[in-house]
């Protein structure tokens, strides 16, 4: 019962075959079974137990409700009250959150099962998941050599390749649901900036960062979807948007839909498998009735530059609150200024004090207007870019990634290149816009490939309608099926 989808498993309870006490067990075997993917940081099995057994009560009542014991599993990025939050990094090893994130606290009330909580790149920073001081996470799909996930939320992609957990939440800040998923071989949607509520999130770059499920169909991203989105006022950044019912788009027409194909996405050193996908997917939406049409988004070449000024600015400052003071870890010190020294020095990774030096560096006084003043002037410009694009077409379809999942090891060892990875996800994050990835194919070497698909702000609907008709059309095999 384990690869069931949402749907199937939610009959499943309802008509009472399995309990969710039963179909809790079953998960957490799973996870014990597949420790070595290094998926979750903490598994809460008696918590976890526990709410199935309040699942069963309220099931047996007549009184579900819409995830009722439904288990999932959440980015170790969301605050979990009780349960410790690390956000991949030895900052917050012993972090135990006095508070719940208003994402994970909605899915708990509409009567999900919380497994655990997932593996990530440090602070949500990288594209392998590497970066994790809890240890990298191994691609379910690696049949000869070790794959990485991809990141940052690559123990949540990886723990719904391997049906670890029904689903799973992401946060995406420059792609960290769509490319793990695509990675992984899952669906990742980032919806809107501003969707999802960011209270209780781990911040990394605030005018960015966007809580995302991980599903391994479009149905059942937006079953989940519907479940986290909605306005909080706890966040001041959360749109009083309505919430649609997602799940209703899911296989609806695409006939007469404009499909706009970006040529700059076109671009160097891109797999040449990636291309014919790409070309494939095309040509299932035009089989589906809609017109293909090429366009133009001429500052996409600027994304990745102004991402890489913006996300680290807002990162170093966001940073500072830890300094061994108040919670997370603390280093010794003869001194104030020794203590918070040597605290930030062993409390974070590599990666993460590049970023603080970036953003700390970039936010100087000598250097405020010439990077970080620019950088969101050009950010509007991407903004206009796309909006100019969507006057000529509903919906854009670019590859996820440009190539697949690259072996552990194997993985850029300069980060400029490492950060190249995130050429077609950083510009729908810089202009606010929801994406999604569907798995399309698997390369020659059996690694999955993902195209997605990105559209206007809140149009989430139309996200789903067109990805479950190219899911549809892809029919991507099963991981059971091939490893
Ligand atoms: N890979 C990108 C980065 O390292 C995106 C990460 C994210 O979306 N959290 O910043």
């Amino acid at each position: 019962m384990h690869r069931l989808s949402i749907g199937e498993l939610r009959q499943g309870l309802l008509k009472k075959e399995f309990t969710a006490v039963e179909l809790t067990r079953v998960f957490l075997d799973r996870i014990e079974k597949n420790k070595h993917l290094n998926a979750f940081i903490t598994v809460c099995a008696d918590m976890a137990l526990d709410a199935a057994k309040q699942s069963d009560c309220r099931i047996a009542e007549g009184r579900a409700e819409e995830l009722e014991g439904i288990p999932l599993a959440i980015k170790d990025m969301f605050l979990t009250k009780g349960i410790r939050t690390t956000a991949g990094s030895k900052m917050l090893n012993n972090f135990i959150p006095p508070y719940e994130s208003t994402v994970s606290g909605k899915l708990l009330e509409a009567g999900a099962v919380c497994l655990g909580k997932t593996n990530m790149d440090e602070f949500a920073m990288g594209s392998t998941n590497l970066t994790s001081y809890y240890g990298g996470v191994i691609n379910p799909w690696s049949s000869e050599k070790k794959l990485v996930s991809g990141g940052s939320s690559g123990g949540s992609a990886a723990a719904v390749a391997m049906s670890l957990c029904a689903a799973a939440t992401g946060s995406d800040t420059g792609g960290s649901v769509r490319q793990p998923a695509a990675f992984c071989g899952i669906v990742g949607l980032k919806p809107t900036y501003g969707r999802c509520s960011r209270y209780g999130m781990v911040a990394f770059a605030s005018s960015l960062d966007q809580a995302g499920v991980m599903a391994r169909s479009v149905r059942d991203a937006a079953i989940v979807l519907r479940v986290i989105s909605g306005y909080d006022n706890r966040d001041s950044t959360s749109a009083k948007e309505v919430v649609p019912d997602f799940e209703a788009s899911v296989g609806q027409s695409v006939r007469g839909l404009r499909v706009g194909v970006p040529r700059e996405y076109r671009v160097d050193g891109m797999s040449e498998e990636i291309v014919r996908f790409w070309e494939k997917g095309a040509a299932f939406l035009r089989d589906a009735g809609a017109e293909i049409v090429e366009v133009s988004l001429p500052y996409t070449k600027y994304a990745l530059p102004t991402y890489y000024v913006i996300a680290p600015s807002e990162a170093s400052s966001n940073l500072a609150r830890y300094d061994g003071v108040r919670y997370g870890f603390r280093a010794n010190g003869i001194s104030l200024n020794e203590m918070y020294e040597n605290t930030r020095s062993d409390g974070f990774g590599e990666e993460v004090k590049r970023r603080i030096l970036i953003g700390t560096y970039v936010l100087s006084a000598g250097y405020y207007g010439a990077y970080y003043i620019r950088a969101l002037k050009v950010r509007k410009l991407i903004r206009q870019d796309f909006a100019s694009a969507f006057q000529k077409v509903d919906i854009l379809l670019v590859p996820t990634t440009p190539s697949s999942a690259f072996a552990i090891g194997e993985e850029p060892k300069d980060p400029v290149t490492m950060y190249l990875n995130d050429v077609f996800t950083v510009p729908a994050s810089i202009a606010g816009l929801p994406g999604i990835s569907v798995p399309i194919g698997l390369d020659e070497q059996q690694r999955p490939l993902g195209l997605q698909l990105i559209t206007t702000h809140f149009n989430e609907e139309l996200l789903i309608r067109v990805g479950s008709v190219l899911e549809e059309a892809a029919c991507f095999p099963c991981l059971k099926d091939v490893v």
